[in-house]
């Protein structure tokens, strides 16, 4: 086996990290190109992806209106949801 050839979900978890400062434009355009590959390639990195913009956008609009207890367990519920998606999906 070949050492460099890392797990394929071991790559995607570092993707994952990585991509919360892609969302926030933290990250060189480099940076920005191997992500955007990525979630081209990668079905549950991208819906995870869209889920955490989905959820950056509910949390700065609940700053200038607050947002319902409710609608933040529910996302806060998917959240976790996809999360255990992406560890169990061997893809
Ligand atoms: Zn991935």
């Amino acid at each position: 086996m070949n050492p460099f050839d890392e797990p394929y979900d071991q790559h995607c978890s570092e993707i994952l990290q990585r991509m919360f400062f892609f969302i926030d434009n933290e990250l060189d355009r480099a940076d920005c190109a191997e992500i955007e590959q990525h979630l081209h390639d990668c079905g549950p990195c991208l819906e995870k992806y869209n889920l955490e913009r989905t959820v950056k956008a509910l949390v700065q609009r609940s700053c200038a209106e607050h947002a319902p207890e409710t609608l933040r367990d529910r996302v806060l519920l998917r959240i976790r949801q996809v999360q255990v998606d992406i560890h169990i999906d061997p893809a």
